[in-house]
């Protein structure tokens, strides 16, 4: 069994608080790994580095950033496949999933290495007679990022690249869960020159969290995670005087209206419902099914379902692996019983797949006339169950989206080019796909949803990263009139 530990200050340390989490390979269910969970003196010690390392690090030239910022993303790129396969080994996710996953949070590196280009300030000359007004960008100082289980690579690389290319130092604090690829990558980013300090990585719990939240050198928190930590963390943070953004769950709905190509539509469905067994936050996890393509919708859905290859995901040939934990495959094979308690029609029951092994694997659940009262629709349920809604109109799914307490995303699935871009303005939800079901943006743009999805006011990477790292400083300057000037400028003004 092998032992994770912190990196602080460019060092491996072994965790002396006696608290330890287990790390299983969930296609076995065999614990491989224990990690030690930080006390608040370890967290302590990794900010106290990360502050001293702050100050040099701020000052270092753009020049020489974009240069490390490259490096890294090079080092990333060429163990890509090393990455991958800790992403396998602790979360279950397939291969294929797990490689690209890398290959989204590379995105967010390239990003960050035009930090030179996005960092540009803002400068109004002759604002008035001899003044110029310019606002430049600075970095915060220390800043955290706390992160989940679900993608364990990427969503630290959509937080400490923009951070560093900022100027700032950084804390992460990765899931407990999975914790191997997040330190991998920071050790990665070590090997690319950044010097000891400007990342450090603890691991542990809400006691690691808890002392983030309220260290007074932590200037600005990053999360991302269930609905009811982030708001917690939103709140506590915003309490102890610190910028945070907090994103959290999601019940993401896709609308298929009764023009759209219900090939495109069931391939869309399947793939975004359970792909990396629905533990995703951009998972689709409704499909309102309007008027009279829900029969055939549904069983397009089922027919594909059948074909699906659930196992290991280290074997090529899995298309979708174990869930993150045995409580987890537990707490989502509850929901599947809990959708045919309330009275929906339990088209394909994933409890009856029997795997021979002790994995945490649930095959995929197919539920047909949910309806909104029912805790499948109501509850983020995180795991490989697709709820069909029955609908008469576009106006009846716009209203669910509009009802549900959560905004992350929101899909239609349509040929009316007029329909959909009525969509985009209705959909209540931070990120919106047209005949795209997961509509994660691109590095260069943000990412986040609206309502109880996300708590603070910037999203995640692109431009709003850059916001959210830096604070504006505006320079207000009047120079004495050049005619008064000790130095002979030899120019005629009025030339
Ligand atoms: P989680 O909220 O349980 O954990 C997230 C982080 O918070 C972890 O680092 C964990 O150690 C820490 N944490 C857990 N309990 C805590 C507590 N009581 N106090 C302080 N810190 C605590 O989430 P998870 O199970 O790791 O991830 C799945 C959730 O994340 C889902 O709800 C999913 O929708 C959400 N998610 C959202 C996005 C998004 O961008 N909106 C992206 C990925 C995942």
């Amino acid at each position: 069994m092998y032992e994770i530990q912190h990196l602080i200050d460019g060092q491996a340390v072994a965790s002396a608080s006696g608290n330890t989490g287990p790390v299983f390979d969930p296609a076995t269910g065999e614990q491989v790994g224990q990690v030690g969970l930080a006390s608040v003196a370890e967290v302590d010690a990794a900010v106290a580095s990360a502050r001293s390392a702050s100050g040099e690090w701020g000052e270092v030239s753009l020049a020489r950033r974009t240069k490390l910022m490259l490096e890294f993303r090079n080092l990333v790129v060429a163990n890509a496949d090393e990455v991958a396969k800790r992403l396998t080994a602790e979360h279950g996710k397939v291969l294929d999933d797990a490689r690209g996953e890398v290959a989204r949070g590379i995105e967010n590196i390239e990003f960050a290495c035009g930090l030179a280009d996005a960092l540009k300030g803002m400068h109004s000359e002759q604002a008035s007679s001899g003044v110029d007004v310019y606002t430049v960008r600075q970095p915060l100082g220390v800043v955290a990022g706390i992160t989940p289980f679900n993608f364990p690579a990427m969503v630290p690389l959509w937080m400490f690249p923009n951070a560093v290319a900022c100027g700032n130092t950084f804390i992460l604090k990765p899931s407990e869960r999975d914790p191997s690829a997040p330190l991998f990558m920071a050790e990665l980013f070590q090997e690319a020159g950044f010097p000891p300090g400007v990342l450090n990585v603890v691991h542990g719990d809400k006691v690691a969290v808890d002392r983030l939240l309220e260290h007074p050198d932590v200037k600005a928190v990053s999360f991302v995670g269930s609905t009811p930590i982030a708001r917690y963390v939103y709140s506590t943070a915003a309490a102890n005087g610190k910028r945070a953004q907090a994103l959290g769950g999601a019940k993401n709905h896709m609308i298929v209206l009764p023009d759209a190509d219900i090939d495109m539509a069931a391939d869309a469905a399947v793939s975004a419902a359970y792909g990396s067994a629905g533990e995703r936050c951009m998972a689709i996890s409704v499909v309102v099914a309007v008027g009279e393509i829900a029969d055939q919708l549904v069983d397009s859905i089922r027919v594909r379902m059948e074909k699906l290859v659930i196992g290991p995901g280290t074997d090529p040939a899995s298309e979708m692996g174990p869930l993150i934990t045995r409580e987890a495959r537990d707490r989502v094979a509850g929901y599947v019983q809990a959708g045919a308690d309330a009275g929906c029609e339990v088209v394909v029951d994933g409890r009856d797949q029997v795997f021979d092994n002790d994995g945490f694997f649930l095959g995929v659940t197919l539920l047909d006339r949910v309806t909104t009262d029912m805790s499948v629709y109501t509850d983020e349920i995180f795991g490989p169950v697709l709820a069909v809604v029955r609908a008469d109109s576009y106006a009846e799914g716009v209203r669910m989206i509009r009802d549900n307490p959560f905004g992350n995303g929101a899909a239609i699935f349509t040929r009316d080019g007029g329909a959909a871009r009525q969509f985009q303005r209705d959909a209540d939800a931070g990120m919106v796909g047209i005949n795209v079901p997961i509509p994660v943006p691109v590095g260069y743009h943000s990412f986040g949803g609206w309502n109880d999805s996300a708590f603070g006011d910037t999203t995640m990477y692109g431009p709003e990263g850059l916001r959210f790292y830096t604070r504006p400083k505006v320079i207000t300057s009047r120079w004495p009139d050049p005619s008064t000037s000790s130095v002979d400028l030899g120019f005629p003004r009025n030339d």
